[in-house]
């Protein structure tokens, strides 16, 4: 199979998938209760030859590959943005009992009254932690309700007649999903530079304020892990010529039980319950990027949203119902959204408590600050002052001129860590974006502290360490743009192979 996956690298484990033997079975099927009957001829095929194996076979390969991954529960995962925290495995109990895992979204409301219950709750905590007045489960991931927020402010606009605003404006440090969702939303992009000491350039911002401007779309805490000093004033210009303000919250683990981007004057805002919220995800998974707006907002939310129809009584539960807000943007998502994922959040947040999700910001905000502070003598740290969950250090140095911010991340999984963020945010060179979160032990810090040090040492001494790794992972250096967009998902005849 090795000559068949589109890596460049050598490869240090054959991957061995040819185990079918004619006969052999996994399982044995208890006597049919009822008569057979001929299975339909038309339908049934030969030429998708299944695998004969027996069960340990087909545990230890799956086991096996999935040994090849990295992944959380494995190890390290310092992916800046990405907010890798460990996922408490309550999580996957919760969503795994009948009443939510075993519902249909066509079924009658009143079958399903302790689901649409969760979604309300989820829905008010959410709401309350951000200072927000309501909340749409429906987008299924970040980006998703950055696209739904971008079409709520534009609706506002025009709803009030001012169909003139077609612009929105975008500092040079946001994720590359707030340009990317305001082209999808059919609106302008415009680029706002950063200062100097890693804001908004207030003076950039205000010569773009016009009656144009649908908005702003800011990332807070940006991608450089700092709080935006200025964020009141940027807040009052925006709204000050009439635009609205959106705030990126996928770096909400930075902030919660802090700051409410609501009491900041934020317009409109979503949640990554993927990443704040100890929801599973990577490799493409589901999400859910909930979106919040202000009052002035709520009528255009995507929907339908559960409300509470009926308050209950001391007889009787209360009664929840699905309701689409009067002038709402449309439905954006198939039903209701990613609802195993509401579970988990729900249940995050419930075993936390509001007092628990503070202390996760604190220590989110305290770990990044001790790796920065422990890293900041050996890496250079363009804009380095007290950091929020994740700081963005330079993986380049002058007198080791052949090493790349890429040769360190390879080199670090040989040390069993997933590598940070690499080349992004852009405004910073060979930038390496490193997020701890809160749920990694002093001990695993220090590992990777020493681990970055050993590195930077290796650059200068013997580069071609780096230049090699990693050494020993299942395959080396891959060909990343083949690799990517030329992703080779299946084996044998199903793909030609
Ligand atoms: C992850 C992230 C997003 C996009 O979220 P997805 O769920 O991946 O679509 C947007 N902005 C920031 C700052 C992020 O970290």
């Amino acid at each position: 199979m090795t000559e068949a996956t589109p890596l460049s690298g050598k490869v240090v484990e054959p991957l061995i998938y040819e185990l079918s033997q004619p006969g052999r079975t996994g399982l044995t099927l208890p006597d049919p209760d009822v008569p057979e009957a001929a299975l339909p001829e038309d339908l049934l095929r030969d030429d998708v030859p299944l695998p004969e194996v027996s069960q340990i076979d087909v545990v230890r390969h799956f086991v096996r590959l999935s040994q090849l991954n990295h992944g959380i529960d494995k190890g390290f995962y310092p992916l800046g943005s990405c907010t890798m925290k460990y996922n408490p495995k309550i999580n996957e109990d919760a969503a795994r009992l009948s009443g939510f895992a075993r519902i249909h979204p066509l079924q009658n409301p009143l079958q399903v009254q302790g689901a649409m219950a969760l979604m309300y709750y989820l829905q008010d905590w959410l709401a309350e932690a951000s200072g927000m007045a309501g909340v749409s489960l429906q987008p299924a991931a970040g980006a998703h309700g950055e696209l739904s927020g971008i079409l709520i402010m534009r609706k506002y606009h025009v709803d009030r007649g001012d169909a003139r605003r077609t612009k929105i404006l975008v500092p040079d440090s946001a994720h590359g999903t707030n340009p990317a969702s305001t082209s999808m939303s059919g609106l302008q992009v415009v680029e706002i530079p950063s200062n100097a000491d890693g804001g908004v350039d207030m003076d950039a911002l205000l010569e773009q304020c016009d009656d144009t401007v649908v908005g702003l779309m800011i990332t807070i805490p940006n991608t450089l892990g700092l709080f935006e000093a200025n964020v009141k004033e940027v807040i009052g210009a925006v709204q000050g010529c009439g635009g609205l303000v959106y705030m990126d919250g996928a770096n909400f683990n930075a902030l919660m039980g802090i700051v409410k981007p609501g009491d900041l004057g934020v317009d409109v805002m979503h949640f990554n319950l993927h990443k704040t919220f100890s929801t599973p995800h990577g490799g493409g998974g589901p999400g859910s990027g909930p979106v919040g707006v202000a009052e002035r907002l709520l009528p255009f939310l995507p929907g339908p949203v559960v409300d509470m129809v009926e308050e209950g009584s001391d007889e009787e539960p209360p009664l929840y119902g699905w309701v689409m807000p009067e002038k709402s943007i449309g439905r954006v998502k198939a039903f209701y959204g990613n609802f195993g994922m509401m579970v988990r959040a729900y249940t995050y947040m419930r075993m936390h408590g509001a007092d628990g999700l503070r202390r996760v910001s604190e220590h989110a905000v305290l770990n990044a600050n001790y790796v920065r502070a422990r890293l900041r003598d050996i890496y250079h740290v363009p804009y380095d002052r007290i950091c929020m969950h994740e700081f963005v250090a330079e993986g380049r140095w002058d007198d080791a001129p052949g090493v790349h911010a890429l040769d360190i991340s390879k080199r670090l999984m040989d040390f069993g860590m997933h590598p940070p963020t690499n080349y992004f945010p852009l405004i910073v060179h060979e930038a390496l974006m490193i997020e701890p979160t809160e749920t990694e032990s002093r001990e695993t810090l220090d590992a990777f502290v020493a681990a970055m040090r050993q590195i930077a040492e290796e650059a200068h001494t013997d580069p071609d360490i780096l230049h090699g790794a990693p050494h020993t992972t299942p395959v080396s250096r891959l060909d990343e743009v083949k690799a990517a967009k030329d992703l080779v998902l299946c084996y044998g005849p199903a793909c030609g192979g």
